[in-house]
């Protein structure tokens, strides 16, 4: 969930930013086929104007026979022209007379393509080749007027095309330059293989004076992000970053659900932790002479959780020592009116062996029930023989002072515990609840009979009460009549019920007299809470 959560948020941001690099590459490629071009275009018009000056210079000198004198004008004038290769006085039909090598040393040149350099000029610019070689020239030819011979000069093609990057290392982009007619003047890199053409950034640039086309394409991954697009690159990462950090500080709270104390904590926090009554039943009147509070976990969602899942982890963590506090100050609130005007009514909390280390339980309950309806004499409080109790002698000492408060204390769970009997015969207890497992077992084990019946006579001696625990059937509450066990619990009366449906059971089956007080024992022969199952 968190790692979906993390996902959604960061998804946006990231996307932008992918949207955001590759318009930065983009506008990084577009700029550099745009500086490319310009150099290649730049550098040919350059050299383009410099050696139609030269003609213009050697035209004007009437320079147009391939007399010796003229020659020597030529090599001069191809030395001082850096690109030009060769000069030559060319024919009205466009062979070559004589160059500055000598008269007739020319090999056979052949015109590939022949237009005027610009509209308003006579120049021609002509792709030509020397023989059977391949390379590529470039002929600007100025036409002499009339019959008159005129004057050409050669340059290698591959001059016009910058060769080294922007950078001054190797060539990334592909460059082709055209005539205005179209027709090749040179290439320079490697163009793209068709497959790969897509992964290419194209741009094309046109110069108004010659004509000329340059046409540039560059493969995507040679993009070099300059240094104030890696700054803001740097900025929008560090932005990102924080943006992450955020969604997961946000995501922490989640987070701290995974850690099950903490919830449990927060649970506590939130008031999820409730009590449930289960009706405690005197069996001989049917009446109804207490319950006993069990705690149970109402979630956000209204889901029920029991104590098995949770009492575990809050003994272990020491949470049950709040937790109980908190459902004593619940039960007084909820339920304190009803069971203060009933005194002979009892109500039973669990505790835990943590419960019996030092008395501070014992002021707890103490300042509790004194502002609460509910009497301390009204109170019972269970400890069960399940877990071993650390320290007997300090656990008899709060035992005793809780004794002094009024309360009662139960032992739980009698009989399935380590102990043997020596809590019950040691702690000086008031009361003693049998485990479900002896009850379950009533009319059909013999010694389970047996040990019940030493139970009840070890309690009657000891002056101490029984209540017997889980009691399902009406076979198992007339056995135990029969064995002289007066107080029993069980879903065969009621279920751990929650406070409101209880409150109704009490209402109903022990009315209040108009001035407020309980019937008295034995006038409510009649009213019977049997198998309410409200829940
Ligand atoms: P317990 O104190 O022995 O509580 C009796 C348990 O037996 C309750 O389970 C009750 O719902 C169940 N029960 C009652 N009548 C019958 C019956 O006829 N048949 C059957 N099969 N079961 C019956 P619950 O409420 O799930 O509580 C389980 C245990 O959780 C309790 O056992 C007690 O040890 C602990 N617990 C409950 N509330 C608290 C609490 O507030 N504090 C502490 N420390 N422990 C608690
Ligand atoms: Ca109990
Ligand atoms: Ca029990």
């Amino acid at each position: 969930m968190a790692i979906a959560a993390g996902v959604m948020l960061a998804g946006p941001p990231v996307a932008g930013f992918n949207l955001w690099l590759n318009d930065l590459v983009e506008r990084q490629a577009q700029a550099e086929l745009e500086h490319s071009a310009r150099r290649s275009m730049t550098l040919a018009e350059g050299r383009i104007a410099r050696t139609i000056a030269t003609l213009d210079a050697l035209a004007g000198r009437g320079i147009d026979t391939c007399r010796a004198q003229n020659i020597d004008a030529l090599r001069q004038a191809t030395f001082a022209t850096t690109p030009v290769k060769e000069m030559s006085i060319i024919s009205a039909d466009g062979r070559s007379l004589c160059s500055d090598v000598g008269v007739g040393a020319t090999e056979p040149r052949k015109v590939i393509s022949s237009e005027r350099v610009a509209a308003d000029s006579e120049v021609l610019l002509e792709v030509v080749r020397m023989g059977e070689r391949p390379e590529l020239w470039v002929r600007l030819r100025r036409p002499g007027t009339g019959a008159a011979n005129g004057l050409a000069a050669m340059i290698p093609s591959e001059l016009f095309i910058a060769r080294v990057s922007s950078r001054g290392g190797p060539l990334t982009t592909h460059t082709r330059m055209t005539t205005r007619g179209g027709a090749l003047i040179g290439e320079a890199g490697t163009p793209p293989a068709a497959a790969e053409a897509d992964g290419h950034m194209a741009g094309t640039r046109e110069s108004g004076k010659y004509g000329l086309n340059v046409s540039i394409s560059l493969p995507r991954e040679s993009v070099v992000l300059s240094q104030g697009d890696l700054r803001a690159l740097g900025t929008v990462a560090s932005g990102l970053l924080a943006i992450l950090i955020l969604a997961l500080s946000l995501l922490m709270p989640k987070r701290a659900r995974d850690n099950p104390v903490a919830e449990l904590e927060r649970a506590l926090k939130a008031g999820e932790f409730i009590p449930y009554y289960q009706p405690i039943v005197d069996i001989r009147s049917g009446r109804l002479r207490g319950a006993e509070v069990l705690i149970r976990w109402k979630k956000a969602d209204g889901t029920i959780v029991p104590p098995a899942s949770f009492i575990p982890l809050a003994e272990s963590s020491g949470l049950i020592l709040d937790m109980t506090r908190e459902l004593m100050l619940r039960v007084c609130q909820e339920a304190g009116p009803q069971i203060g005007r009933r005194p002979h009514f009892k109500i039973a909390f669990n505790l835990t062996a943590r419960h019996f280390g030092n008395e501070d339980i014992v002021e707890d309950v103490r300042r509790i029930f004194n502002k609460s309806q509910i009497r301390l004499s009204q109170v019972v409080l269970e400890v069960t023989e399940r877990q071993p109790l650390e320290n007997l002698t300090e656990t008899r000492r709060v035992v005793a002072a809780l004794q002094g408060l009024g309360v009662r204390v139960a032992i739980d769970d009698v009989g399935t515990g380590h102990s043997g009997l020596s809590y019950m015969l040691k702690l000086g207890v008031d009361i003693i609840k049998i485990d479900k497992m002896f009850i379950d077992a009533l009319g059909t084990d013999r010694n389970s009979n047996t040990i019940i019946e030493t139970l009840i006579d070890l309690a009657q001696n000891m002056r101490m009460e029984i209540i017997a625990e889980g009691v399902e059937s009406f076979e198992q509450v007339i056995h135990l009549r029969e064995l002289g066990v007066r107080a029993a619990q069980g879903y065969v009366f009621a279920p751990p019920l929650p406070g409101a449906a209880f409150l109704q059971l009490v209402e109903a089956t022990d009315p209040l007299r108009a001035a407020g007080e309980s019937v008295p024992e034995g006038a409510a022969e009649t009213a019977s809470p049997a198998s309410v199952n409200a829940a």
